[in-house]
């Protein structure tokens, strides 16, 4: 057992809910995804056998390989950029799917999980901050993206999911999360719905995403340590 990584949820753990805490909100009121990207399995034992139950992969490859082989009791949370042709695996193994940004995809994911019998839970990924790089849909979009979510039975839309841009300052980063939050609530506002989940905040920014209203934020380094993107 790799006692840092027991040590670093823990460390993690007490962080969320002191600043959940600070924010004035409940505790209980922010989940803590582990991000085991780039991790083998072992390593992901090690978290398990800590407590941790939610985990998020960025890559269906590596979701449909690490899924079959560990508990069953893991939520699994897909974060990367969904491509088309992922979209059976991603429904198969995957309970949460945060990077839904196309119409095209939502209708995709819908019926193959009529298909599979599932009922996957999505969020909207939107890019707030506007950064061309980024996946997500613009913040123009998102009505068109709820309406056709809204009409699809077999999933279920439980909110938005943002990615801060690289190398932003404190500032901007409030502005980034806040503006997700604002946006949600005029959607739920909007179409009479209930959208709970806001899935933002990473090792750097967490604090500031709670601050903000993240109920859901996606920790990988400062739970497993540097990631190796050669092996
Ligand atoms: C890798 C990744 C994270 C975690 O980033 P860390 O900085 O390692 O905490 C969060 N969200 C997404 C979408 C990611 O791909």
């Amino acid at each position: 057992m790799n006692s840092d990584i027991r040590k670093n949820l823990l460390d993690i753990e007490n962080k969320i809910a002191l600043t959940t805490e600070e924010a004035g909100r409940r505790l209980g009121d922010v989940k803590l995804l582990a991000v085991s990207k780039t991790y083998p399995v072992e390593t992901i034992k090690e978290a398990y056998l800590a407590g941790q139950r939610l985990f998020g992969e960025n890559k269906v490859q590596e979701l449909e390989v690490k899924a079959p082989v560990l508990p069953e009791d893991i939520e699994w949370h897909l974060i990367g950029h969904l491509q088309s042709n992922k979209v059976a695996k991603a429904v198969e193994y995957a309970k949460y799917i945060h990077s839904v940004d196309s119409s095209k995809l939502i209708k995709k994911i819908d019926r193959i999980a009529e298909e599979k019998s599932k009922r996957p839970k999505i969020f909207i990924e939107v890019n707030i901050s506007g950064e061309e790089s980024k996946y997500g849909t613009e913040s123009s979009q998102i009505m068109d993206l709820v309406k056709v979510a809204l009409e699809c039975k077999n999933l279920e839309l439980v909110g938005l999911m943002t990615m801060a841009p690289f190398n932003a300052d404190n500032a901007e980063l409030s502005s980034v999360f806040a503006g997700l939050k604002k946006l949600r609530d005029s959607l739920e506002a909007k179409f009479n719905i209930n959208m709970p989940e806001l899935s933002m905040g990473m090792s750097s920014d967490f604090e500031i995403a709670i601050k903000e209203g993240a109920t859901i934020v996606r920790i990988g380094t400062s739970i497993f340590g540097k990631r190796n993107y050669n092996i």
